[in-house]
């Protein structure tokens, strides 16, 4: 919260002082203050979002709570208004629909566990011979997937570091399990095998 200025002080002091006339004449003067607000929140554009977001800032939790209320009440007019902003900028703005057909592949590509451009072979073979080409989890020397130890959707990253070989039977196991409770409920668990895949998670592919 910024200093209050002098001025603004002044004005509390008086209001303190003056409550009861203050607010008669504010409630006399009604409309003009509202005109005169209306006109000071365009004119102050800056000022208003700076206030806006220290509101925010402040009231955080209360706001979103609120927010949650207003998007329950309007559901289906929010969504109508968000389904035709992205209609309209489908078919006007050339750059959108690139950014949104490359997001999509990514997407794809992160789905069906394929190698996107950001992981070359390279890399990947190095990951594998960290591992001697068997998989991190069984150990077993069986075709080998890309497993996300920190799974994608919660959160892991599409990254080198963020990936081990797997054998395909535990990549499913694994799914978007956290890794370590999953892999020390299985019958093949080792404790060597768990901190090879720890070193993984810092080493990268040249360690
Ligand atoms: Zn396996």
């Amino acid at each position: 919260m910024p200093l209050r200025t002098e001025a603004q002080e002044y004005r509390r002091q008086y209001y303190l002082k003056h409550r009861k006339e203050v607010l008669e004449w504010g409630r006399a003067h009604r409309a003009q203050l509202t005109r005169y607000m209306r006109r000071w929140r365009r004119n102050n554009p800056k000022a208003v979002q700076a206030y806006r977001r220290q509101y925010r800032k402040e009231h955080n939790e209360r706001m979103k709570k609120q927010d949650k209320k207003t998007y329950l009440r309007h559901r289906k007019k929010i969504l109508r208004r968000k389904t035709l902003y992205f209609h309209s900028k489908w078919r006007n703005d050339p750059e959108f629909r690139k950014q949104q057909y490359l997001k999509c592949e990514h997407y794809r590509a992160l789905r069906l566990g394929a190698t996107t451009s950001a992981i070359s072979h390279d890399d990947l073979r190095k990951r594998w011979s960290l591992f001697s080409y068997r998989c991190a989890y069984c150990g077993r020397r069986r075709k080998l997937t890309q497993d996300h130890v920190r799974p994608i959707d919660k959160g892991g990253r599409h990254k080198i570091l963020n990936i081990v070989p797997a054998c395909q039977p535990c990549n499913s196991s694994h799914g978007n399990r956290p890794w370590r409770s999953w892999f020390r409920a299985q019958p093949f668990y080792s404790r060597q095998r768990e901190r090879r895949i720890e070193q993984a998670l810092l080493k990268g592919a040249n360690g």
